[in-house]
């Protein structure tokens, strides 16, 4: 049986809704990844004897506990001082945590204001986890069954200090069979039809399936058992690929490092050595903005489109023609323009759609395609850079 993780989120910024829980997602998915079965996710906000309670609670019932948020200066951050209640270990002074606070301080050229002392109480016998990203320290303590982790709660600290010091550790202190995901990426097809896609393939009982879409892609993922023979893996891995096509930007699992459509692109921009100029219309600016890491990006333009309606005009010979015109004036390599038909009201009516004309021009001639897209605004913008840049991704994944 996989040994039993729950995750605990303290502070009341968390209850009361302000923000959300995004350290409990984000270490879940970890801990599920290692082989944990996770089994509760708990928020608390800054209260000792509820923080105590849940504290007795977990140590009886869970082999791994993370707990995040609460470890700062301040008088709402009692974590340390509720497992010293809850577990009966006194905080105690601890003069390397001390250090490393003032050090945090002094590298900063700032002083140390006094409350910043309490981060140095750590439960008796508790191990410190060293932070290097931010004051406060974390640490960890064993009591009954349970192994505690108490980590910051500001997303880079926390996952930082995972990182570095929780991952490695878990393998010596559990023994853990990590299931194998894969994920497929997908652009350009909704959940139903991606479902659609897959409904011949028969997927044994013992993988589960499992959509999630998001507002840029939607996934697939294939989650193995660990012993589960790797011939069989890859078959049922070539029947997806097959089924779902070129909607698949990028595979997740199979050793390669995989991110999102630009990262997706970027390795195929620099691998070919080529650059793109672009003209943008309905997406101002916005895909241009996803790009901003990538120097392949020679220029992006905003113009406005001046075409109201479809009405007698070829609309995607407008496109060509200014994308040719483009190429004449332009460094790059590729040329894309974007344009749409619509006027004020089927841009601002999330009931109305656009369609948008996407033109890209290669070495290897035009390549293009329109798309009707309803929503709001920012939804028609969203769609109409990622429609755009997918169109790029297309090209560099099924042409020579
Ligand atoms: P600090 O030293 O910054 O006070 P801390 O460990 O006490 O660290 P909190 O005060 O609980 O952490 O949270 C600091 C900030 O981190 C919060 O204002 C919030 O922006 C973010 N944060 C805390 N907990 C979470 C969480 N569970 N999910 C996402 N963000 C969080
Ligand atoms: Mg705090």
């Amino acid at each position: 049986m996989n040994p039993l993780l729950e995750i605990f989120s303290q502070g009341e910024e968390l209850v009361t809704g302000q923000i959300v829980d995004t350290n409990a997602a984000w270490l879940s998915q970890q801990a599920v990844a290692c082989g944990f079965t996770v089994t509760r996710h708990t928020a608390v906000g800054d209260k000792l004897s509820e923080l105590v309670a849940l504290l007795v609670d977990i140590a009886q019932r869970a082999d791994c506990c993370i707990c995040t948020g609460g470890l700062g200066p301040t008088s709402d951050d009692l974590t340390a001082l509720a497992v010293a209640e809850a577990f009966d270990r006194p905080l105690t002074f601890d003069a390397k945590a001390y250090e490393q606070i003032a050090h945090f301080f002094a590298n900063r050229h700032r002083d140390m204001p006094e409350s910043n002392r309490k981060q140095a109480m750590l439960p008796q016998g508790a191990k410190r986890l060293d932070n290097h990203w931010g004051t406060a320290p974390g640490f960890s303590i064993k009591h009954g069954r349970c192994w505690f982790v108490f980590l910051p709660g500001v997303p880079m600290e926390m996952k930082h200090l995972f990182q570095e010091q929780v991952l490695p550790s878990w393998p010596q202190r559990y023994s853990l069979q990590p299931r194998l995901l894969i994920t497929f990426k997908t652009f350009g097809v909704g959940e139903s039809a991606l479902q659609e896609l897959i409904n011949g393939i028969e997927i044994p009982s013992l993988v589960d399936v499992g959509f999630r879409a998001g507002t840029d892609d939607v996934h697939i993922k294939l989650l193995f058992p660990s012993d589960y023979p790797k011939q069989k893996m890859r078959a049922l891995i070539a029947d997806f690929s097959a089924q779902l096509g070129e909607f698949v930007f990028a595979i997740d699992g199979l050793g390669e490092e995989t991110g999102d459509l630009v990262f997706e692109i970027n390795k195929q921009m620099a691998a070919r050595n080529r650059t793109l100029a672009v003209i943008e219309t309905i997406s101002h600016g916005l895909l241009a903005a996803k790009c901003i890491t990538c120097d392949w990006l020679l220029s992006a333009n905003y113009q406005q489109s001046s075409i109201k309606s479809d009405a007698g005009i070829d609309v995607m010979a407008v496109a060509e023609a200014m994308a040719y015109e483009h190429k004449k004036n332009s460094a790059a390599d590729y040329v894309l323009v974007q344009l749409y038909t619509g006027d004020k009201d089927c841009l601002h009516n999330k009931e109305k759609s656009i369609v948008t004309y996407i033109v890209l021009l290669t070495d290897t001639g035009l390549h293009k395609i329109n798309h009707s897209i309803a929503g709001s605004i920012q939804h028609k913008q969203n769609q109409a850079a990622l429609w755009s840049l997918d169109l790029l991704r297309r090209y560099l994944s099924f042409t020579l």
